[in-house]
Parts: C-alpha cells; sequence; structure tokens
C-alpha cells in the first residue's frame, strides 16, 4: 500500500475511533443527564421514585394513576431524546468523516509529494543525471530538512562524478604524449628514418621512465585519497629530515647555480613523523623550489616551532605564484605553466600528494607568494612529538 494512503486510511481511521467513542459516550451518559434534568424540571427526585414517595404520602388511587402517566411520559420523552441525539450522531459523524477525508487526502498528499519526487529524482541520479535537484520546499520541518540534505547529496554526487570525469580525462592527457613519442620513435626506427643509436634509445627510455612515473604518481594518489597510505608513524628529528632532503638535492642544486641555505633551530625539534614519507614531502618542495627558481637565484628551507607545532618553511626568490594560483596548486593535475610543468616530468599530482600525507600527519600545509616574480613560499607543519 502506498504511503499517502496508509496516511488517508489512518486519519479517516482516527476520526471514525473519535467518532465511537463519543457515540458511546453520549449513550451512557447523556439518559442520566437527562433523567436529571426532567426531575430537576418536575420538581421531584425523578419519575419513578417520586411515584413511590407520592404513594406512601397519600397513599390515594389517583395519585398512583397520575405516577404511572408521568413515568409512561417521561419514558416516551426520553426514547424521543436518544433518537434525536442518536441521529444528530449519524448526521455528524457522517459529515465529519467525509469532511475529513477530504482535508486527510489533501494533507496526505502535500506530505507524500516531496517523498515521491525524492523517490523520482533518486532514479534519475541512479541513471547518471547528476544534474537533477528538488525543488526546495521552505517548511522548516524534518520533510524541508530531507529535501536540503537530498539536493546537498546530490551536489556532492555530481561533484565527485566531475572529479572522476576530469582525472580520467588527465590520466589520458598525461598518458598520451609519452606514448605517442615512444610510438613515433618505435616507427622511425622501423621504417629507418631514425637511426639505431643510443642517444635514440635514451630518449625512448627517458619516455618510458616518464610514464612510470606518472604511474607511481597515481598508485600513491589512489592510496592516499582512499587513506591507505599506511604511515609508520614515530618520533623523529626534524633536523635531521630536513637535512636528509636538502643533502640529497644539494648536487642539483649546484648544477642549476641556485643556492640552498638550511636554517635550523639551535634546540632539537622532535616530530610525530613517518620519516620516508615526510622526506618525500620535503624533496618534492624542495625540489619544485629548485624547479621553478632560475639559476641565480635562492632557496631557504627553514625548520621553526608554531604554537606546539614543527614548522617546515621552503622559501625561493623564483617565478612566483598568482593570487588565483596559491590555493589551487594543491589540486590533482594542476599546473600554472604545463608546459614548463612537463619539462620537469611533472604532472602537478606532487603537491596533491604532499597535502594528503602532511594532513594525515595532522598538519597543515600552504603555498604563499607576493606574485608572479616574486618567488614563494611553501610551509608545512607537522605535530611536535
Ligand atoms: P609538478 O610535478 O607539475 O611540479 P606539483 O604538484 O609538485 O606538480 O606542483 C603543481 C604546480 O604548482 C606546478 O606545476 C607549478 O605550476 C606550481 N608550483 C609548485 N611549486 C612551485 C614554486 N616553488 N614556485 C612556483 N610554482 C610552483
Amino acid at each position: 500500500m502506498k504511503l499517502g494512503q496508509k496516511l488517508f486510511i489512518s486519519h479517516v481511521a482516527a476520526i471514525a475511533v473519535g467518532v465511537a467513542v463519543l457515540g458511546t459516550a453520549l449513550a451512557l451518559v447523556a439518559p442520566f443527564n437527562f433523567n436529571q434534568s426532567m426531575q430537576r424540571a418536575m420538581g421531584g427526585p425523578g419519575p419513578q421514585a417520586g411515584a413511590g414517595k407520592g404513594m406512601m404520602m397519600h397513599g390515594g388511587e389517583d395519585t398512583e394513576s397520575d405516577s404511572d402517566m408521568m413515568a409512561g411520559f417521561a419514558g416516551e420523552v426520553q426514547g424521543y431524546f436518544r433518537r434525536a441525539i442518536y441521529s444528530a450522531l449519524v448526521i455528524a459523524g457522517i459529515a465529519a468523516v467525509g469532511v475529513a477525508s477530504v482535508a486527510s487526502w489533501t494533507i496526505s498528499q502535500r506530505i507524500t509529494r516531496p517523498v515521491r519526487e525524492m523517490a523520482q529524482a533518486s532514479h534519475h541520479i541512479a541513471e547518471g543525471h547528476y544534474e537533477e535537484r528538488l525543488v526546495s520546499y521552505d517548511a522548516a520541518d524534518e520533510l524541508g530538512e530531507l529535501t536540503a540534505s537530498f539536493n546537498q547529496m546530490a551536489g556532492r554526487l555530481a561533484a565527485a562524478e566531475q572529479l572522476r570525469r576530469q582525472l580520467i580525462a588527465d590520466v589520458a592527457h598525461e598518458l598520451k604524449t609519452p606514448l605517442a613519442s615512444i610510438k613515433g620513435y618505435m616507427e622511425g626506427l622501423q621504417d629507418g628514418v631514425i637511426e639505431a643509436t643510443p642517444e635514440t634509445f635514451q630518449l625512448v627510455h627517458r619516455e618510458a621512465g616518464r610514464l612510470q612515473h606518472l604511474v607511481d604518481d597515481l598508485h600513491q594518489l589512489a592510496q592516499a585519497e582512499a587513506a591507505q597510505l599506511r604511515l609508520n608513524i614515530q618520533p623523529c628529528d626534524a633536523a635531521e629530515l630536513v637535512r636528509a632532503a636538502a643533502d640529497f638535492l644539494r648536487p642539483q642544486y649546484a648544477d642549476k647555480g641556485v643556492g640552498l641555505a638550511v636554517e635550523l633551530p639551535d634546540e632539537p625539534v622532535r616530530v610525530r613523523a613517518d620519516f620516508d614519507r615526510i622526506r618525500q614531502v620535503l624533496l618534492n618542495v624542495i625540489g619544485n623550489a629548485l624547479w621553478y627558481t632560475p639559476s641565480g637565484g635562492s632557496v631557504t628551507v627553514r625548520l621553526t616551532r608554531q604554537d606546539g607545532m614543527a614548522a617546515f618553511a621552503v622559501q625561493d626568490t623564483g617565478i612566483g605564484l598568482a593570487p588565483e594560483d596559491v590555493e589551487r596548486v594543491f589540486e590533482r593535475f594542476y599546473r600554472v605553466d604545463r608546459s614548463r610543468s612537463r619539462a620537469s616530468g611533472g604532472s602537478g599530482i606532487g603537491l596533491t600528494i604532499a597535502k594528503h600525507i602532511v594532513e594525515e600527519h595532522g598538519g597543515r600545509i600552504r603555498a604563499e607568494s607576493a606574485g608572479h616574480d616574486q618567488g614563494s613560499t611553501f610551509t608545512f607543519t607537522l605535530p611536535v612529538a
């Protein structure tokens, strides 16, 4: 049975029960009240009792027949009264059930309409129409709340679907270039257009390496987004983390001619961290600083303590970031300058993974920049051990 029918039947049943209770109560109370009123009207305790008293008082024949007449009259009036009451009750009952049925039908329809629309909309969404929304009801009741949460859920589903599509498009785009390159070299080799020199093989190898890098990044991103990074968090020396990452990249800094300075506090700072993952974050941020800073520039890695957290700041004198890019660099596949980033072998996933890693540690990561060519600073925090 449908919800509307159930509501309708329950309303009508409630009215019917009300009418039945009213009838029963009336049948029990009305005759008694009527008798009392009659007694008062006739000035005696009651037709039957009055007759008995009269007999005792006068003991005459006339008085007895008067009393019988009175009793007969009272019984007749009571009969009329009962019939009048019951017929009024039947008419009122029919009218009440009739009016209640109309009201109940209208109310049931009002209540079930949003529920019906919600059912239809969820079917639509299940079929892939993520743009489906319900007309929001102003009512500040549970149905209004349900409609609002339904629309919110539909919005989130639409956003997730949009991200999924975007992800597939981005992955396809990222795979296309190195694959086309490898295919081109192979065809050239087959046709004899390209010579089979060690340089050619190195080029093919580099493209395959790029593919490998992308697949590894995607694998890590998938793990990070599913919160499955399985961090091995232990107390570690924050200065050692900074030194490990900086020392690893120092030769590349020297090659490009970018200065690398490390500033550490005097007291040791111990953080609760997965050493390898945080080293990876530092390598990503310090590596980016090198890539986006021209020769002659400088990068400073600074470790400080801030409000019970350890702060790792990587400040460069490089190309900087426009205000609209400061937040977006943490989005997956977001690159300010695609061609420049592609040359680095980067796919715009590094900072997304870094953000996940830092946040899983209970820290925060942010980027700051005064604008183009003003350098940028990437700072992330970790809880102190
Ligand atoms: P990629 O591998 O492409 O560098 P990331 O996720 O590490 O990917 O960085 C995303 C984007 O953020 C980069 O493509 C670049 O545009 C911007 N970016 C990152 N670090 C810096 C920096 N130090 N200075 C300027 N831009 C940066």
